[in-house]
């Protein structure tokens, strides 16, 4: 197992030119990046992809991925073995003319995420990512994208003959009738136990304000049916909070992804020796701090954050890198689009400061698989500001703000996936 090559990285441009007619992209490989109950596979694509993720019920259940004018090397089209969840992997030419990638799966799990990275400086290539978590079979199924049940259908018809493919059979009201999984959010009161962070001028202490907020916020999102809140501390005097502030963000850090969180929000209130100063701001991760959370996985030779089995990359130091890239990029456009959101939805509601979305060099924020922002809800160091962490309704009014950002994000972001996962209707 050691010895399989993690990138099956051919040079296909040569060979694809003499076989393929004017294909509208090619593939340069597959990739895996096996962790604890997840694996990642990074489809590498030169030009734009079509595609369309199905699947069936067969064995521990079948990964099918359709692609309109994909050309792939005829080594390629053999079957290969797979890591972490996928038990092999073989891509087939349809009748149609398309192309489509079929992968067993060696135990179970379903589909946490499917979405394109489109290049970007200094990459080429188009990388189509699927996630998959742990999970049995029917979660595999329900987590099958969905607005096109007859999907599976289409493509029997037109692939008819050249593999043993099911067409998985559940009709439209089934697949709505499938509970949604709920979103995991995690909600950071920043601060807490022995660091009180910052004070006000009549002496509230920022972590306390945190808190409230954090619970407010947790209450709404709950609330909503849709989210699953979880606090990286629950009280003042949590048995959890570690007494080093380093090794408690690192903990902090660390339990947003052990708990596969989508998004993380930090709450904090700022403060300056310039007691005339107020209005709250949003923060996400700069590009200083991407090279030094860069830095750090290097320094500690642990992959692991990136959902990357650091063994498997050891032999490979700069397979590793590419995919830190991968979901370096892939974080932070979605931290900034929420840190957009937050600010639309906070405008009016709390003052902010001018261009109040600022990027910094800020530790909680370095986790680099998970959409993260700080929000400075207001400055404590502000007479008016101080009095507004403390009220109550305040709160709730900016919690509430907070809350439908969160709902608004991942409205857009399964839009998005939509607009992707349906591009096959227009075949
Ligand atoms: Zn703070």
């Amino acid at each position: 197992m050691k010895n399989v090559s993690l990138i099956i990285s051919l040079t296909l441009a040569a060979v694809v030119a003499a076989t393929t007619a004017a294909a509208a992209s090619d593939l340069q490989g597959v990739r895996f990046g096996p962790d604890k109950g997840k694996t990642r596979i990074v489809f590498d694509i030169i030009g734009a992809p079509t595609y369309a993720v199905s699947g069936d019920e067969a064995g521990n259940g079948r990964l099918v991925i359709d692609f309109q004018d994909l050309s792939v090397a005829s080594v390629v089209m053999a079957p290969q073995r797979g890591k972490g969840h996928i038990a092999t992997y073989q891509f087939l030419k349809r009748a149609d003319g398309g192309t489509r990638a079929v992968m067993t799966f060696k135990t179970t799990a379903k589909i946490k995420e499917t979405f394109l990275i489109e290049p970007s400086p200094g990459v080429a290539k188009h990388r189509l990512v699927v996630d998959l978590l742990s999970a049995d079979k029917a979660a595999f199924l329900a987590s099958l994208p969905s607005r096109y049940p007859d999907l599976g259908a289409v493509i029997e018809r037109a692939t008819a003959g050249t593999d043993d493919f099911v067409a998985p059979s559940r009709s439209q009201k089934e697949v709505n009738a499938q509970p949604l999984e709920k979103r995991v959010i995690v909600v950071d009161a920043g601060h807490g136990g022995v660091d009180p962070g910052a004070q006000g001028q009549s002496g509230t202490l920022e972590k306390h304000v945190n808190l409230k907020a954090a619970l407010k916020l947790k209450e709404l999102l709950e609330k909503t049916g849709r989210y699953k809140v979880v606090l990286t501390r629950e009280s003042d005097n949590d048995p959890k909070i570690l007494r080093s502030q380093r090794a408690e963000l690192a903990r902090r850090e660390k339990l947003a992804r052990d708990v596969g969180a989508d998004l993380f929000i930090s709450l904090h209130a700022d403060a300056l020796p310039q007691k005339a100063i107020r209005g709250g701001s949003v923060y996400t991760l700069s590009q200083e701090g991407s090279e030094r959370s860069a830095r750090l996985a290097k320094s500690q030779g642990d992959y692991t954050i990136y959902e990357l089995d650091a063994s498997e990359f050891r032999e490979d130091k700069y397979v590793g890198e590419i995919l830190f890239d991968i979901a370096q990029n892939a974080t932070n456009t979605a931290s900034s689009r929420f840190a957009e959101k937050l600010l639309g939805e906070l405008t009016g509601v709390i003052p902010l400061l001018n261009r109040s979305h600022r990027t910094a060099d800020l530790r909680v924020l370095l986790a680099p698989d998970v959409p993260a922002v700080l929000l400075e809800m207001a400055f404590i160091s502000n007479a008016k500001d101080e009095a507004n962490l403390n009220s109550k309704v305040w709160r709730a009014r900016t919690m509430a703000a907070v809350a439908k950002a969160i709902d608004g994000y991942f409205a857009e972001h399964d839009e998005q996936r939509f607009a992707q996962n349906g591009s096959m209707e227009t075949n």
